[in-house]
């Protein structure tokens, strides 16, 4: 099998991505390769493909929300076979042996878990890592997951990143049913996490610049939506809602949004805008609340997520796109306009 493969890459920072060959790296013994189907946008790849979380790896070959098939496998590979349906989400290694790898939590993996692209394998040769917008990936087995037959795997690429970001906080908030949820930002990570808290049973709100997709939020399950440039929604809601899952990219007024918060309530940060943000304290203090923040989960949570998706039919939803309109793409997602998450048919490169 050629190691050579066709990717989408991104050749120095802010540049526009272009179809150019990669060279995979030699299997070692607990490698898979992956022939690639489907590969989300993240916002995530765009903050890092035009420079703005800072220093990047570059030529880069973004993408950390991968489905496809198992096409090869190393010597001593025992989790899966050729011809599995699986995904890769945002890692690709870690440590393994301290607290939190041995906890199931390699997302805080001491030393660092290695990104599925713009990273060096530390714990591997050292290599740089490729992402998803490619024909195929190599991974150790570890951090490969099964996708459960009831998903096609266009729907359930979005999940790898999408998924997991927004079903780990809401579990670690012990989200149940009758509790008050609401998601600001109705985008890609927005729209999964309105569909896993109705799942959970939640009484779920959108908060969204604008009302213009509120068909659709209703349509997924949520029981109210709310314009967050009406400051009548801030008015209404003030103290009525338990956990609020922020999924925005960019900076906001965060004191508006903590006082929504019932007593004893968390905002969870879980968009990560490109500068700093600023609060006031006594939004905290005067109703016990808590700010907090969550990245992605761990390998075996992300299983249980995809199974949780299969067994509540919860899937992205998706605007299938050739790899040639990856530009417009990016361009479409900084401006919100995306509904809700860009998949790249990879038999398009
Ligand atoms: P996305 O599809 O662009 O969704 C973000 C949504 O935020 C938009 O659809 C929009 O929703 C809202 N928004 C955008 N700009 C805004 C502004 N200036 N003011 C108010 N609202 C605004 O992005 P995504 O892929 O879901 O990612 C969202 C963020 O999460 C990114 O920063 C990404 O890097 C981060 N992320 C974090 C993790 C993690 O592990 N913590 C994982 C993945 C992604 P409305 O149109 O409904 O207002
Ligand atoms: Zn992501
Ligand atoms: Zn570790």
């Amino acid at each position: 099998m050629s190691r050579t493969i066709k990717a989408m890459i991104v050749p120095e920072q802010g540049a526009l991505l272009a179809p150019q060959n990669i060279e995979l790296r030699e299997l070692k013994p607990r490698d898979v390769r992956i022939d690639i189907k489907f590969a989300g946008i993240c916002h995530s790849d765009i903050h890092q493909g035009r420079g703005g979380w800072g220093e990047a790896i570059f030529p880069m070959v973004p993408g950390h929300e991968i489905t496809g098939i198992v096409a090869e496998i190393g010597s001593e590979v025992a989790k899966f076979e050729v011809g599995d349906r699986v995904g890769v989400g945002v890692g690709v290694n870690s440590c393994r042996e301290c607290d939190n790898c041995q906890r199931g939590l390699e997302q805080y993996c001491a030393t660092g878990m290695v990104m599925t692209y713009n990273d060096l394998d530390r714990y591997g040769g050292g290599e740089p890592t490729y992402g998803g917008y490619a024909q195929a990936v190599v991974v150790n087995e570890d951090f490969v997951l099964r996708i459960p037959d009831s998903l096609e795997l266009d729907v359930a690429a979005p999940l790898l990143c999408a998924g997991i970001t927004t079903y780990s906080p809401l579990r670690h908030w012990n989200v149940q049913p009758g509790m008050n949820v609401a998601v600001v930002g109705l985008g890609g990570l927005g729209h999964v996490a309105v569909k896993f808290a109705v799942a959970m049973g939640a009484n779920v709100t959108v908060l969204s610049q604008s009302l213009s997709k509120q068909v659709d939020g209703l349509r997924m399950g949520a029981s109210d939506y709310r314009a967050t440039s009406d400051r009548q929604t801030f008015t209404d809601l003030a103290g009525a809602i338990d956990v609020i899952i922020n999924t925005v990219s960019a900076p906001l007024n965060i004191n508006r949004y903590l006082s929504l918060l019932a007593t004893n309530g968390t905002m969870v940060y879980l968009g990560l805008p490109e500068t700093d943000v600023t609060f006031n304290i006594f939004s905290l203090t005067s109703n016990r609340r808590s700010l907090s923040g969550s990245t992605i989960g761990g390998i075996e949570e992300t299983q249980e997520m995809l199974d949780f998706a299969a067994a509540n039919g919860v899937g992205a939803e998706i605007e299938t796109i050739a790899a040639e309109q990856v530009n417009e793409a990016w361009d479409r997602v900084v401006a919100s306009d995306v509904r809700y998450r860009f998949v790249i048919d990879t038999a398009t490169l």
